[in-house]
């Protein structure tokens, strides 16, 4: 429509015939572009015209017959918005024309321009002109829906940081309507503070006009709205050139981040905390400590880490559930923060363990003031599901800088120094001391050496008889481990075993163990020596195992042992562990064959309604009672006490660690029939053991 190859159309409203004349003559001989012209002489058959609308442009007299004046132009210009309106001049009113211009013509037209050359430029420029202006205006129309749909707030300045423009989630997140930001400084529409610290936020448009690039805010700015309501929010500004690349305003886009960031807040805090108890965990507390070290370094103070382990918690989760547990575990958190300052730093390492950071100590009789005042606090009774319940603690103090200069080495101090108060009969608490490190460093290279040991073969059994105390006979034998690592003493299980058992080794050495003791048993019998059963220890460990019932039917058909000549040994704290499960491995077990004894008696929690339960066939007497037989006259009672006992269920009692003839007399006195000790043998290697099967324990002994 508007290119010069086409026709362009133009409306001419004209009185004057002399002017019209002139006026289509002047476009008849253009060379700039073909016009057709349409001439009409009075208003209103022009208002009629524009109707048409092919017209491209008009030009309009304002003096007609009709109408006169600025009327005129009005009454177009009302009906003809998007046609470009010349007004056609005379000398005598110029100013009129130029009234017409401010008022939306395109172009006033002197008669001196009403001529070939300047008349068909003018109208090309005026339609051209106003295509431009319909571009854009549709364009602008454009950006403007665009920057009203997004999500993002948008706000504009000028050069001097006045605002020119807010898009509609602008004026809700500010507060302000757009007009009445327009022209008002940016610091007073766009208030951003810094979360953390309130105060004010670096101006973005300072920023991006200064770098002269795209920046992004300061990390934790905070929107203030016009009514105080505050949102986290995330936003860059950019700066806007003009054509000569000068910076003529900026652009700021930004949106809500509330919900973002509180999550993150949920989700860093829930990083950093046990859920349980709300504490800080490990992680914070790691944090919290290195701090503490760096502060009292500088200040030359010292710091203490007090490493708590509740004791026989296991037994509040076992008997009471753990719910009880939880909630046990909740009222200890409680009274732990509220026995301790504010600053310091109350954790749970999980489980039953609690590590507390005092920041500010002067001397480290202060961690035990504090040690002292949190056994205090937690030995009240916890009233948890309808009861009182007790507990106490075991806790061990490093200090800064005298124990370790780290987070880790004060945490592994404090631990090491909790069992030795665990050890030294709990509800206690212990300074860390050198010494304590040494045992630990060679806990830890048996640790090292223990895990090759099975693959090495540097295990081996030692068997022990079991007597007839009456006949002297050989009733069994008990398998007892050995380790002989290359070049080193043989090592007693009191060394090793437990280790195994902290770290699961156990229950492969444990399988190992029952293989080997089966394979001998066998093996003395196809020697033609009296069958004898093997006894065999078993860790709770390897008994929790879900593979342990069916690894034992493995090693009997394996070595072709008959299950009646394997006995398990037993300790009370396994068969007590979780009494339900172990009734029915027991059963399991019995029905295979295999007998069952209960080692180590006396010295557990076993109750007698418990061990009736289990299908037990022999109660092994723990040494300690023996030892003590001949000396203490309580001592013997409780020997009497089990002997009958196990009479009356009707289970083998046989007494364990014999060494005097008279504690055998006082025993047989006592009609305890089996005993086991070095007074007969001490525990040798199955040649000996084979030996001793063909020889019998020595005649001396058993009178
Ligand atoms: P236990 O089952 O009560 O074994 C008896 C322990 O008492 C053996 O110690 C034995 O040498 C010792 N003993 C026997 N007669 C006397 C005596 O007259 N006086 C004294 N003072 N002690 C005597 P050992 O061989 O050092 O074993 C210690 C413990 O290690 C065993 O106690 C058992 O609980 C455990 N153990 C041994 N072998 C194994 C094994 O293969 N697996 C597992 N899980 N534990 C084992
Ligand atoms: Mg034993
Ligand atoms: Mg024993």
């Amino acid at each position: 429509m508007t290119g010069t190859a086409l026709i362009a159309k133009i409306l001419l409203i004209e009185n004057d015939a002399a002017t019209a004349e002139k006026i289509r003559e002047a476009l008849a001989t253009s060379t700039a572009g073909t016009f057709e012209l349409e001439w009409v002489h009075e208003l209103s058959e022009g208002l009629g015209r524009l109707h048409d609308n092919k017209i491209a442009a008009i030009l309009l007299d304002l003096n007609l017959p009709d109408s006169t004046g600025m009327d005129t132009f009005d009454q177009v210009f009302r009906v003809a918005q998007d046609i470009p309106i010349l007004v056609l001049g005379c000398v005598e009113d110029e100013e009129a024309g130029r009234e017409a211009v401010g008022r939306g013509a395109q172009d006033y037209l002197p008669p001196a321009h009403l001529d070939n050359f300047s008349l068909p430029r003018l109208l090309r420029s005026a339609i051209e002109r106003k295509a431009v202006d319909d571009a854009l205006c549709e364009e602008k129309e454009r950006a403007l829906v665009t920057l009203n749909s997004i999500g993002d707030a948008v706000l504009s300045t000028d050069a001097l940081g006045r605002i020119t423009y807010l898009n509609l989630v602008a004026e809700s997140m500010t507060g302000w309507g757009r007009e009445e930001a327009t022209g008002r400084p940016l610091a007073e529409v766009f208030r951003i503070i810094d979360g953390p610290t309130r105060s004010v936020a670096r101006d973005p448009l300072e920023m991006a006009v200064e770098q002269n690039k795209t920046v992004g805010l300061t990390v934790n700015c905070v929107l203030i709205r016009r009514d105080g309501f505050e949102s986290a929010i995330e936003d860059s500004a950019a700066p806007i050139h003009d054509r000569a690349g000068r910076v003529i305003g900026a652009v700021i886009v930004f949106h809500d981040v509330s919900a973002a960031r509180a999550m993150s807040q949920r989700m860093t805090h829930a990083a950093q905390h046990d859920v349980l108890t709300d504490l800080p965990n490990r992680l914070l507390l790691h944090d919290r400590i290195s701090q503490s070290i760096s502060l009292a370094r500088r200040q030359r103070r010292s710091i203490a880490v007090l490493f708590l382990d509740l004791d026989h918690f296991k037994y509040v989760n076992d008997l009471l559930g753990h719910a009880a547990g939880d909630k046990l575990l909740q009222s200890v958190s409680g009274r732990l923060v509220s026995s301790l300052r504010n600053s310091d730093t109350v954790s749970r390492q999980g489980g039953d363990e609690f590590i507390i950071l005092l920041s500010e100590i002067s001397h480290p009789a202060d961690a035990a003031t504090s040690a002292a005042k949190i056994l205090h606090s937690l030995s009240a009774p916890h009233f948890i599901k309808n009861q009182d319940l007790h507990i106490n603690a075991s806790v061990g103090i490093s200090i800064f800088p005298d124990d370790g200069e780290d987070s880790d080495t004060l945490i592994q101090n404090a631990d090491m120094a909790m069992y030795c108060a665990k050890e030294s009969g709990r509800n206690n608490y212990q300074f860390y001391k050198s010494e304590m490190n040494q045992r630990s460093v060679k806990r830890q290279s048996l640790e090292g050496s223990l895990r090759g040991a099975l693959e090495r073969d540097e295990f081996l059994l030692h068997y022990q008889p079991k007597v007839n105390l009456e006949t002297g006979e050989i009733t069994g034998a008990e398998a007892l481990i050995r380790w002989v690592q290359p070049g080193q003493e043989m090592m007693l299980p009191g060394q090793f075993v437990p280790i195994a058992e902290d770290c699961g080794l156990i229950v492969g050495i444990g399988r190992w163990v029952m293989r080997e003791a089966c394979r001998q048993a066998r093996a003395w019998q196809d020697l033609g020596l009296p069958p004898l059963p093997v006894s065999v220890n078993v860790s709770a460990l390897e008994f929790r195992d879900t593979n342990f019932v069916e690894g034992v039917r493995t090693v009997l058909a394996a070595t072709g042992l008959a299950a009646r000549y394997l006995e398990l040994e037993l300790t009370e704290g396994v068969l007590m562990e979780d009494a339900e499960s172990t009734v029915s491995t027991l059963l399991e077990l019995k029905t295979m064959g295999v007998q069952l004894a209960v080692d180590d008696f006396g010295t557990g929690y076993s109750s007698l309604s418990y061990l009736r339960q289990f299908p037990i066939d022999v109660l092994k007497i723990d040494q300690s009672f023996v030892q003590e037989l001949t000396a203490d006259p309580d001592g013997s009672a409780i020997v009497t006490a089990i002997i009958d006992m196990g009479r009356n269920l009707r289970h083998v009692v046989i007494a364990e660690g014999i060494e005097t003839i008279e504690q055998k007399a006082n025993l047989q006195a006592r009609r305890c029939t089996e005993g086991q000790g070095y007074l007969f043998s001490r525990p040798v290697a199955a040649k000996q053991f084979a030996q001793l099967l063909r020889t019998g324990i020595t005649e001396k002994l058993l009178n």
